[in-house]
């Protein structure tokens, strides 16, 4: 489970992420949708560990990993993301990257990373290297690599935006179904109305820095907050 209290981030004066609070359990998506520049990835750089807040807490299953005096290193908080950019390590096999966060190496860790390439479907390819993969795939792998720790919490920024169209809706699908099978807390960050629709337990939705509406995908399209957000889910079907 993952807890955020009150953040806010400003640069040069001005509230980027601006007393933004929320849950995220067990087990369940959440995502953060909203137009460019709502502070969205801002949010996730914080929680990451990669970036500070000016205040507000964060706590993974209960356990404080960052307020204004305390901050838990990126690498021990049990929190695995998977970016936009999601570069798989060029020179490592598909085996290997899935290895790579779990010390020891593919050899060492044959059962978890067999397991989790089953799970997205790349087994065969495991001792191929990344250039021989297609976008699809690559982003596949990076998946299983960022599931191999078996992190509580996964934050995803924009990960199928590099994405074919007609591949997207098949690969969140899988990724929703092999998230719900380990459980995962998922942040996933989009722009996509569709994208949060088709994936979230819960939208958080953004605007200049704060959340103006949250609830279930359902109820934000049914019941948008106001003709802004009305706009906003118009595309969806
Ligand atoms: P997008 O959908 O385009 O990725 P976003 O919602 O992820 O947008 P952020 O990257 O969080 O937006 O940026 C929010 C605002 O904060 C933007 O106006 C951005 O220019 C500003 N910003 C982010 N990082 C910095 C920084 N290091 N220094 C100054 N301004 C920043
Ligand atoms: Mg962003």
């Amino acid at each position: 489970r993952l807890e955020v209290q009150n953040l806010v981030r400003s640069f040069g004066g001005q509230a980027v992420v601006d007393d933004v609070s929320f849950a995220v359990p067990a087990g369940q998506v959440a995502c953060l949708l909203g137009p460019s520049g709502c502070g969205k990835s801002t949010t996730l750089r914080i929680v990451a560990g990669v970036d500070m807040q000016d205040s507000g807490k964060i706590f993974v299953d209960g356990r404080l990993v960052c307020d204004t005096v305390f901050r838990v290193p990126p690498e021990r908080r049990n929190i695995g993301m998977m970016f936009q950019d999601f570069a798989l390590f060029p020179h490592l096999s598909v085996a290997e990257n899935v290895a790579f966060g779990l010390g020891g190496g593919a050899k060492a860790n044959r059962g978890r990373v067999g397991d989790l390439l089953e799970r997205v479907r790349m087994s065969r390819h495991m001792d191929s290297y990344p250039h021989a993969l297609s976008g699809g795939e690559q982003q596949r792998v990076a998946l299983a690599r960022a599931l191999a720790p078996n992190p509580r919490i996964l934050l995803m920024d924009e990960p199928f935006s590099g994405l074919d169209e007609r591949l997207r809706d098949g690969i969140r699908d899988e990724t929703l179904a092999l998230l719900k099978e380990e459980g995962t807390a998922v942040l996933l960050v989009t722009h996509e109305p569709h994208e949060a629709m088709r994936m979230a337990d819960q939208i958080l939705l953004m605007r200049h820095g704060r959340i103006v509406q949250r609830g279930a995908p359902y109820n934000l399209y049914n019941a948008p907050v106001d003709g802004e957000a009305a706009a906003f889910f118009s595309d969806v079907n």
